[in-house]
């Protein structure tokens, strides 16, 4: 597995430095707010980074888990299709939503509207890396760790067909990997 990456962009050691620089940050924003916040992850990418990140956490939150599907096409913005649900309430509570990667910024729109509309106080969004570049929809994350080009990466729960989400690291897979 480790054979098929051609060059790593993100190490393990520069995001177990970063999860810990935002969880100051976020632990920091939270309690000055006095809130108690659910951190939901999106499965299955979130994953690894949720886990490193809540590690820092010495404050009072909650930690929930769901699995979306964006719609694209013809359907207007903001549909989501909730392939797992969260088991908690999310009504008046504040959320922090954990992300993978930003990339077009479709699922972030979609997912914020689903959560107001569930009677969410607040939504904030933390999300390993972002591809600024590749933006169409005008939605940013609160928190972020990593700009990266645009190049699909792999790793650290990002996956290509369902592999790659257990390197510690990010990286960028060989060109052969993707013409087989
Ligand atoms: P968006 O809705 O922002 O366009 O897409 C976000 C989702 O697309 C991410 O949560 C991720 O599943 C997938 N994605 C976007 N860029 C990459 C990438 O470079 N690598 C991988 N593995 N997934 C990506
Ligand atoms: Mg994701
Ligand atoms: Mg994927």
């Amino acid at each position: 597995m480790q054979d098929d990456v051609a060059k790593v962009l993100v190490s393990e050691e520069e995001i177990e430095k970063k999860c810990k620089e935002l969880a100051q940050q976020i632990e920091a924003d939270y309690q000055k707010k006095g809130q108690v916040p659910i951190i939901v992850g999106l499965l299955k990418g979130s994953v690894p980074f949720m886990a490193e990140l809540i590690k820092y956490f010495t404050f009072d939150c909650e930690i929930d888990f769901m699995k979306v599907s964006s719609y694209e096409g013809t359907r207007s913005i903001g549909d989501v299709r909730i392939d797992m649900d969260m088991t908690l309430s999310t009504k008046g509570r504040p959320i922090l939503l954990v992300e993978d990667i930003i990339d077009t910024g479709r699922t972030l729109v979609s997912v914020k509207k689903m959560f107001k509309n569930k009677g969410a106080t607040d939504v904030k969004v933390v999300s390993l890396l972002d591809k600024p570049s590749r933006r169409t929809f005008d939605i940013n994350a609160d928190y972020v760790g990593f700009s990266v080009p645009d190049e699909f990466v792999v790793g650290y729960g990002l996956d290509y067909n369902q592999k790659y989400r257990n390197l510690p690291y990010i990286g960028v897979l060989k060109p052969e990997i993707y013409e087989d």
